[in-house]
Formats: C-alpha cells, sequence, structure tokens
C-alpha cells in the first residue's frame, strides 16, 4: 500500500476511536514519525497531506531538513531523547521538543532557543512504566511539579503538555492503565499549578492509537502504520 493509502487508513482509525470515546476526532492530531525514513517517503506523507512530522535523532534530521526545507506549513518536532550538548542543534531544527525531563535540559534548550531567536513548544516526558532504561520524569505528581516549577522562569519554552511510551506490550489494552494514569497526572497537576497549561497528551502509536485516543490522547505518534516496517 502506498503512504497516501496508509494516511488515510490511519487517519479512519482516529476518527473512529474518537467516535467511539464521545470525541470529537478533530481534538486529536496526527504526527507521522518519520525515523530511518529518507527524505522522499517523508515528501510523499506531505503531498498526501500530512504536516505534523516527529523524529527520533537530531544528528539523522539534521541530514534530511536541507531536502525538506520548501515543505511549507510542515511542523518538525523531536520526539526521542536530546542529549544537551545537541541543543542548539535541536533549538534550530526543531519548532519543538517532546521529550523534555530535567531542568538541566530544559535551561540548555531554553539557551539555545533564545540565541536562536524563537520559542520552542516544549512537552515533558513522563516514564509512566517507571521503567529502569526509559527516558522521562518518574510518574508522580511531585516529581512533575518539581520540574515545572523549576523551568516557570525559561521564558523561551512553552510547555503544552506531557508525553509518554509505555512499557511495550503486544497487546493495547495492556497500555490502557499506562495511558489512564498520565491523563490522571495531568489533571492532578493542571489542577494545582497556576500559570502552566498542560493540554497536550502525546500518546499512543501505530499498535496502540485507538486505546491511547479512548483515554484522552491529543496527539498520536505513527510511524510503523504510515510507512511500512523499519530497516533494523
Ligand atoms: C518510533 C516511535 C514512534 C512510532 O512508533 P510506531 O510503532 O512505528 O508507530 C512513536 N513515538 C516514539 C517516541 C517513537 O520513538
Amino acid at each position: 500500500m502506498s503512504i497516501a493509502e496508509n494516511l488515510k487508513q490511519v487517519r479512519e482509525r482516529i476518527e473512529l476511536a474518537a467516535r467511539h470515546a464521545g470525541r470529537d476526532s478533530a481534538s486529536v492530531e496526527l504526527m507521522a514519525v518519520t525515523k530511518t525514513q529518507p527524505a522522499e517517503r517523508i515528501r510523499e506523507a506531505y503531498e498526501a497531506g500530512q504536516r505534523l512530522f516527529g523524529e527520533n535523532r537530531v544528528q539523522e534530521f539534521a541530514g534530511k531538513a536541507e531536502a525538506l526545507r520548501d515543505l511549507s506549513g510542515a511542523e518538525w518536532r523531536l520526539i526521542g531523547h536530546l542529549q544537551s550538548n545537541k541543543a542548539s542543534k535541536a533549538a534550530e531544527l526543531f519548532a519543538g521538543v517532546d521529550s523534555v525531563d530535567s531542568v538541566r535540559l530544559a535551561e540548555k534548550l531554553d539557551a539555545a532557543a533564545q540565541t536562536a531567536g524563537k520559542t520552542l513548544n516544549v512537552l515533558i516526558e513522563v516514564n509512566v512504566g517507571g521503567e529502569a532504561a526509559k527516558a522521562g520524569v518518574a510518574p508522580q505528581a511531585a516529581e512533575l511539579e518539581r520540574l515545572l516549577e523549576g523551568m516557570a522562569k525559561l521564558s523561551s519554552l512553552k510547555v503544552r503538555g506531557l508525553m509518554t511510551v509505555p512499557p511495550f506490550a503486544a497487546d493495547p489494552e495492556e497500555s490502557r492503565s499506562h495511558f489512564r494514569s498520565l491523563r490522571e497526572l495531568r489533571d492532578e497537576v493542571a489542577g494545582r499549578l497556576t500559570g502552566v497549561s498542560l493540554t497536550t497528551l502525546s500518546m499512543g502509536m501505530s499498535h496502540d492509537c485507538e486505546v491511547a485516543i479512548e483515554e484522552g490522547s491529543t496527539c498520536v505518534r505513527v510511524g510503523t502504520a504510515i510507512f511500512g516496517e523499519r530497516q533494523k
């Protein structure tokens, strides 16, 4: 199947899941995850109407950005872990970073955004499963609040919400409780802190986006279902 046909199917899945959950499908954004995809395939998705894209690595996207510069209206976000020594490059290349998980990284990014003369939209990555090998803040309100308070003065970053990658489970139903706990964490913290708006919940991928939408996702990040299996 072509990328355009795959995209159409994914949009239909989102539509159905939203309807099933009694939500407006316009409240769920589709991000096309383009890691390992060459510029030509990303361009194909753009030509099929896709505008929001997520990349995992600064270096990888740096190698493709020039070839994609003419795609007007496209938005590029970093969704993979960012090392602080790549903060300036990230601030130049991306409209936002969805994987902020420490004050130290946020400070680097804020300084880099200021130098680049822009404001970066950011999401806080939460390690909902508390996995040792995974990035993200611990899934406790106190941890999240500490981070948000530490970021309050960073005027070149705009915090928009939370992002998570739950522990892998082949059965999407097993991820439901993790998606739900991200939403509940957001509700708890948003109700307590003033001056922060956490409207975005980035959760759900190719195999579990329906469950994520039922649990309140406002942005699903889909790679495989659009571009096919990635080369290892
Ligand atoms: C690769 C990746 C995705 C997309 O995963 P698929 O299963 O290919 O849809 C989503 N989010 C993050 C953070 C990723 O690294």
